[in-house]
């Protein structure tokens, strides 16, 4: 179509830490800044007594005001009270029950997570629409995680309206992450879409028929992603240094230091880390083979669940046609490596795997308009 023909339409990647938006453009998919140049929106939510803030800034309020900075508020989506109090008792939460569904205590009053996500939408359609000019945007296509149910598809949906988006469908997280790479007009068959981001891993197996995805099995684990591999340097920092009793600062700067150093590791063959504790100056080298010996039980542990997925799927992993790489920690080199000999293929991998999903968002978006 002519640009003037063109419909304007956006995918939005409504992830538990950030969030995306992005958009077809001159036939191009693209994820949309914000004005300081950042695609990622941190996915926090502060309520004020008389107004919100949405991402970074509230990110940083996380400290100073736990009460009423909800942080990741996608786990609670869909879900009772009951569920939530049973598992997430040590976050810092007034959970209540409000108009018959969960909330969550603040200056602002009860806030359902339906309402917290809303605001999250609304600050990326906003962002959208700034970035447009004001041009109407005739809907949208937010991702969800596979083993989304249906209440947790509904309350997606119920934020979407409150933040006054249309919302043309909602698309599977790993389906997402296949149209991106075009799968979808590619050979019918199998693909397995490997996640792992900062704090969770998720396996998707899915079938391409007649163009169509189909969720074959779903696995993973909830609580493994980057900040694992990140506690495991630290761990080798401490015996390195011969440390033990670490105050909660020295903890968190070796923390800070851990994932900085595992992040150059993805670049680099080894690193230098500085430590400046105890009025010390220490120096450690990691080498990528020994961040690989180090880490072997957390990857050992991805591929576990890697082989459960494609046994509920009933496929092999001959039968396995590609590999799609998604979550920051799949910059890893040796993630790459173990999903590579796994499959016995090389992953995809050159579409940045923060942005993928929200670029097949957006690609599904814009046919879905009718581009
Ligand atoms: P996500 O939740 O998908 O944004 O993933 C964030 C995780 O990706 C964090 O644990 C980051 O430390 C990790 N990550 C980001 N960049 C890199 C990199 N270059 N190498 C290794 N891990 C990375």
């Amino acid at each position: 179509a002519a640009p003037h023909e063109h419909k304007l339409a956006i995918g939005i990647d409504l992830g538990t830490t950030n969030s995306l938006v992005a958009t077809v453009q001159s036939g191009e998919a693209r994820t949309l800044p914000d004005l300081n140049g950042e695609a990622m929106l941190p996915s926090v939510v502060r309520y004020h007594a008389e107004s919100v803030t949405v991402g970074k800034d509230a990110q940083l309020a996380a400290i100073e005001d736990p009460i009423n900075t909800l942080i990741s508020v996608k786990r609670f989506l869909g879900k009772s009270i009951a569920e939530i109090e049973a598992r997430y008792q040590q976050l810092p939460y007034e959970f209540t029950e409000h108009q018959g569904a969960l909330a969550i205590n603040t200056v602002a009053g009860p806030i359902n997570p339906i309402q917290a996500s809303a605001e999250i939408l609304k600050s990326l359609y906003q962002r959208a629409t700034e970035s447009f000019g004001g041009e109407e945007i005739v809907g949208s296509v937010i991702t969800v995680p596979a083993y989304f149910d249906d209440a947790q598809r509904q309350s997606t949906k119920d934020a979407a309206e409150i933040a006054g988006l249309k919302v043309l469908r909602l698309l599977n997280e790993p389906t997402a992450a296949a149209v991106a790479y075009g799968l979808d007009s590619g050979q019918e068959g199998v693909i397995a879409v490997y996640d792992l981001g900062g704090g969770t891993f998720d396996i998707s197996i899915l079938r391409l028929n007649q163009g169509v995805f189909e969720v074959l099995a779903t696995g993973g684990d909830s609580s493994l992603g980057g900040d694992d591999f990140d506690a495991l340097l630290v761990e080798h920092f401490k015996s390195e240094l011969n440390l033990s009793d670490l105050t909660p600062h020295e903890l968190r700067l070796l923390i800070q230091k851990a994932k900085a150093c595992k992040e150059a590791l993805s670049s680099y063959e080894k690193v230098n880390v500085k430590l400046p504790l105890r009025d010390e100056e220490h120096v450690v080298t990691v080498t990528q083979g020994q961040f690989a010996e180090l880490v072997e039980p957390l990857v050992k542990q991805t591929l576990r669940a890697c082989r459960r997925a494609l046994k509920d799927a009933e496929v092999t992993k001959e039968e396995v046609l590609e590999a799609v790489m998604v979550g920051g920690s799949t910059r890893m080199p040796v993630i790459r490596k173990a999903v590579g000999e796994f499959f016995a293929k090389e992953p995809l991998t050159s579409i940045d795997p923060d942005r993928v999903v929200a670029i097949g968002a957006a690609i599904q978006a814009d046919i879905l308009a009718g581009n």
